[in-house]
């Protein structure tokens, strides 16, 4: 599937600590073979002290740019002089691409999250979204489902304080819908569930093996469950929206959409359509 090296290949990466697990290597590389261009994607350990010249190396090395992963995608934000709109509303940098040796931070989380749901036909506009967690994917879901003109966002965090902070940041965005900020146990309120068109888990809790409380029967049987996490089988979020027939999703599109703009940004084409998916779907043994 990689592809093949010269000593023209350019190169671009992905960042993080932990790193191994990424399947981003395997996406963007599938699209360098399919296109056969002599480029190359590859992952490197970076550890949190190490981002500042790890981002050096980019110039230095005249790499096409790097994604970022867990930890470095808020700090990103805050050491690199070029953001973005979208990265500074965020935050959170998941993407850095080379200009001519000016690194420019971008994040693609939320089109990736956006053009997922679309490509879904999940349909939030004038509805109820309620939204688990306050972090930077939560962050991430909110602009996502403010562009697809939901009707009003609920953030449910186990830290009610910063779902409070994250609503905040969001009320000085144009065209925004009414959101709120609650306690994540108002996810076992039953009217409010009863309301919601989409819930989204944005939360670290399955990764941890932790759970929190949430009423699925009370939801509409039409609510799309979707949760940011993915794993070869349903992830713990999404098992009981499955045992009740509800419709759920993995964040899986979401990690391909990001991927597949963050390819468009470092190599200034798209990748071929359907390739970088396929790849995803082959390693988590769907395909
Ligand atoms: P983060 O900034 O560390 O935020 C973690 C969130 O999870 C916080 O809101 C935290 O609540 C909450 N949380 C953690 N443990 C919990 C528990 N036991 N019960 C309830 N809430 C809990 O992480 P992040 O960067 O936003 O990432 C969140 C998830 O999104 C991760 O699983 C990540 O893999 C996924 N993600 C997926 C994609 C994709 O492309 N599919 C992209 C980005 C992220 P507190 O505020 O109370 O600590």
């Amino acid at each position: 599937m990689s592809a093949k090296l010269s000593g023209r290949t350019l190169f671009a990466a992905v960042y993080g600590d932990p790193v191994e697990h990424s399947l981003s290597p395997a996406m963007h590389n599938a699209a360098y073979a399919a296109l056969e261009m002599d480029r190359a994607y590859g992952a490197f350990h970076v550890g949190a002290q190490k981002l500042r010249e790890a981002l050096r190396a980019v110039v230095a090395l005249e790499m096409l740019g790097v994604n970022l992963t867990v930890p470095h995608k808020e700090r990103a934000a805050r050491i690199l002089p070029k953001l973005s709109d979208e990265a500074r509303l965020l935050r959170s940098v998941n993407c850095v691409i080379n200009r001519e040796g000016v690194l420019h931070g971008d994040n693609t989380d939320a089109r990736g999250l956006e053009t997922d749901l679309r490509g879904k036909q999940v349909d939030a506009a004038g509805k109820a979204v309620v939204i688990a967690g306050a972090g930077g994917a939560a962050a991430s879901a909110v602009l996502a489902c403010i562009r697809m003109r939901a009707g009003r966002i609920v953030i449910a965090n186990r830290t009610q304080a910063r779902a409070a902070a994250l609503m905040r940041r969001f009320a000085r965005v144009r065209g925004v819908c009414a959101i709120e900020a609650k306690p994540i146990s108002v996810l076992t309120n039953s009217t409010l569930m009863g309301q919601a068109a989409l819930i989204i888990n944005a939360t670290s809790a399955g990764l941890r093996g932790e759970e929190f409380a949430l009423d699925y029967a009370a939801a509409p049987s039409d609510c799309v469950f979707y949760d940011l996490s993915y794993a070869r089988q349903p992830t713990p979020f999404l098992m009981p929206a499955v045992a009740l027939e509800r419709r759920s999703y993995d964040g899986a599109g979401m990690l391909a959409g990001q991927g597949e703009l963050a390819f468009e940004l470092f190599n200034r084409r798209p990748p071929p359509p359907g390739v970088m998916p396929a790849a995803l779907m082959h390693y988590l043994g769907r395909d």
